[in-house]
């Protein structure tokens, strides 16, 4: 496919002041007829980006399991008994290395995740070394770590962190049937201090847990209506890992969740919409939706921070039959 025919609008900066998106309204989206919906994201997305241009993410664990956290979802949680093994932190060599692999794949940003509740001074340290070694790759850098003080926030700014990723994960209304240890406004607080401090900020959720369509609305509506909404808004469609409390969750229809990456491009039209987990479940033709739907970036690596992930060359080939490529933007 050429590119030279296409028209696009390069990403622009976000308004100042946003549109608010009340649930009822963000509601009324999900209930549009899917052509018109798709329609509608289509047109949004080309306004913004090019809609062939996909960005492309690499995922590392740093340290796995064992968190003191309680999230339903998640295999790392020490409440849950899913079978993955406790990992203490990777030497900053290694996480250098697994960074050089990734970009020498295509991956333009390296996102660094630990199973905590909050790092620690020490872990801090090491964090912010792996942060800087990355960047010196000439890579784009994310870390998500659990809650940050302001002292952490400064820490990860002063060592050029470009995104700091914390998901809402759900709404308000339903959050607390999926986790108790923390409330939402400890997410939101985290994402105020990145925010301050000048960081970008990636946050999303995880549909398919068992919340209503209001609910769904909720999460997308809590997004839009930050002052600026994330620069990057990941949405995952849950992986029911035998051991979680969510393993028996009743499966989100394919198409419920195209319309939840269609609405979220439409709420957010300047975000990075990432198709996270859930994608290795997905078949190519409900990728190929995604994008359609507005999707422009993905996890890119065999493996999420525990759960699966399509291979690079299925990807690759993927791109390929859509006439799409990886995005050369920082943004
Ligand atoms: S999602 Fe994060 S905070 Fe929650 S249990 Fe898993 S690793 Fe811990």
């Amino acid at each position: 496919m050429s590119t030279q025919t296409i028209e696009f609008i390069r990403p622009t900066k976000q308004a100042t002041t946003p549109q608010r998106w009340s649930v009822p309204d963000v509601e009324a989206l999900f209930k549009l007829p899917f052509a018109d919906l798709l329609y509608r994201a289509q047109q949004t997305h080309r306004k913004h980006f090019d809609p062939n241009a996909v960005q492309l993410s690499t995922l590392l664990s740093i340290k796995s399991g064992g968190c003191t956290e309680d999230c339903g979802y998640c295999p790392q949680s020490a409440f849950n008994s899913s079978g993955v093994e406790d990992r203490q932190m990777l030497a900053v060599s290694a996480v250098v290395e697994a960074a050089r692999a990734a970009q020498q794949k295509g991956a333009g940003r390296f996102c660094m995740g630990a199973a905590w509740r909050e790092p620690t001074d020490e872990d801090m340290e090491s964090v912010v070394e792996m942060v800087k070694a990355v960047r010196d790759l000439g890579m784009e850098t994310c870390a998500t770590l659990g809650m940050l003080n302001d002292e952490q926030t400064e820490q990860l700014r002063a060592a050029g962190l470009d995104y700091y990723n914390h998901n809402l994960d759900t709404a308000p209304e339903f959050y607390g049937n999926i986790i108790s240890t923390r409330d939402y406004q400890d997410r939101l607080d985290t994402l105020e201090r990145v925010r301050k401090a000048g960081m970008n900020v990636c946050s999303g959720g995880i549909v398919g847990m068992g919340e209503n369509l209001t609910q769904r609305a909720g999460l997308i509506a809590q997004l839009a209506n930050m002052d600026p909404y994330p620069e990057s808004v990941p949405i995952n469609n849950l992986v029911r890992v035998e051991g979680t409390p969510l393993a028996q969750a009743e499966e989100l229809d394919s198409l419920d969740f195209v319309r939840t990456i269609a609405v979220a491009r439409i709420t957010m039209p300047a975000a990075r919409v990432r198709l996270s987990a859930g994608r290795q479940q997905m078949s190519d033709a409900v990728q190929a939706l995604c994008f359609l739907a507005g999707a422009n970036s993905i996890f890119y690596g065999e493996q999420l921070l525990t759960t699966g992930n399509p291979d690079v060359e299925a990807d690759r080939a993927l791109l390929d039959k859509l006439g799409m490529y990886p995005s050369t933007d920082k943004q």
